[in-house]
């Protein structure tokens, strides 16, 4: 696991988002933007804050209202546009073409894709300097999936690693998986999806501006890739919470989901060394697990309120002073 949901704005578009506004101050540009699926608003305007540039944040309706209120304490002006991301995303490619302002993801794209390179640098590193067999990462508009797949390529080219044969294959929810269907349908056309329904928000853009390139990289990698369904992606969040400890949200939970298919598949080796890339964090996605989990216990501040509790659901080898 790449546990990449605990960065400082709590998912992995802090790799991007700092680079794309180190590059906006270094142009002197007086302020940055983004079309945001959610984790992207809070890393933009994290950023910005700090450089002391104001922020225009751009976001589909439906976000999960964690990272609306995260974005909104940077002082971040957040623009909700009435429609879905890809709406929200033509509106503001149309302001960055017709304005000075520095839109993380559309106008200075080609050095907000920079940051995300570290997260392939860095699993070698951690690896002792070894490229992982196969890689799993979650797609939206396919920026990340490329970045990776380059930050590999270039480790190699400097020497840094040898024997380069990962195998990288993409996530998407079954709502909104234009690349994975293309992909899984063995055709070149990505269509695009024009209402996307599921509960992975960061991940419903249903015109994938990188689409093209991450299906590429997918086959030419030998990659393959899943689209679970929302039960199956809540479940991916549940098991990994249940057995590494590490609470992710829907974004995550597809990845673990598309792994699980892909081992039940025979797409994955058993001696292969696989690198599940978790993107962002559960707290700030909590209205999606609201049904999802079981409930609390509510008891009476006395001893044998809990006792009789303990005694309901029955915890091995917990022991009571007898006469205490
Ligand atoms: C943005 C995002 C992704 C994927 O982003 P790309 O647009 O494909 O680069 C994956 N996971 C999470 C949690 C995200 O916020």
């Amino acid at each position: 696991m790449k546990n990449d949901s605990v960065n400082p704005t709590f998912s992995f578009k802090d790799r991007p988002a700092c680079v794309a506004v180190s590059k906006a101050l270094e142009f002197g540009s007086p302020a940055v933007g983004c079309a945001s699926t959610g984790n992207l608003s809070g890393a933009v305007a994290a950023h910005a804050a700090k450089a002391g540039l104001p922020s225009f944040i751009f976001i589909p309706e439906g976000l999960e209202s964690s990272k609306i209120t995260q974005t909104l304490s940077y002082g971040a002006n957040v623009i909700k546009v009435k429609g879905t991301y890809d709406e929200a995303n033509r509106l503001a490619t149309e302001i960055a073409l017709t304005s000075n302002i520095a839109f993380a993801n559309i106008n200075i794209r080609p050095y907000y894709v920079e940051g995300s390179k570290t997260l392939a640098f860095e699993v070698c590193e951690q690896l002792g300097w070894r490229p992982p067999d196969h890689v799993i990462v979650p797609i939206a508009s396919g920026a990340l999936l490329n970045a990776i797949w380059r930050g590999f390529r270039e480790l190699e080219i400097i020497g840094l690693i040898e024997g380069l044969g990962v195998r990288i294959s993409g996530a998407q929810p079954e709502g909104c998986s234009p690349v994975i269907n293309a992909l899984l349908s063995g055709s070149d056309q990505i269509i695009p999806v024009e209402s996307p329904k599921t509960i992975c928000k960061s991940l419903a853009i249903g015109d994938p501006a990188d689409g093209y390139y991450a299906l590429e990289a997918i086959r030419k990698t030998g990659g393959s890739g899943r689209a679970p369904n929302d039960e199956e992606i809540i479940e991916g969040v549940k098991l990994l919470a249940r057995t590494e400890g590490i609470f992710t949200e829907p974004a995550g939970g597809a990845a673990v989901a598309t792994l699980e298919r892909l081992a039940e598949d025979g797409e994955i080796d058993k001696d292969e060394l696989v690198v599940l890339y978790i993107t962002g964090n559960g707290l700030k996605t909590q209205e999606s697990f609201s049904t999802s989990l079981p409930r609390i216990f509510e008891i009476e501040p006395t001893i044998e309120s809990f006792q009789s509790l303990a005694n309901k659901i029955q915890m091995p080898g917990i022991k009571w002073l007898e006469g205490v």
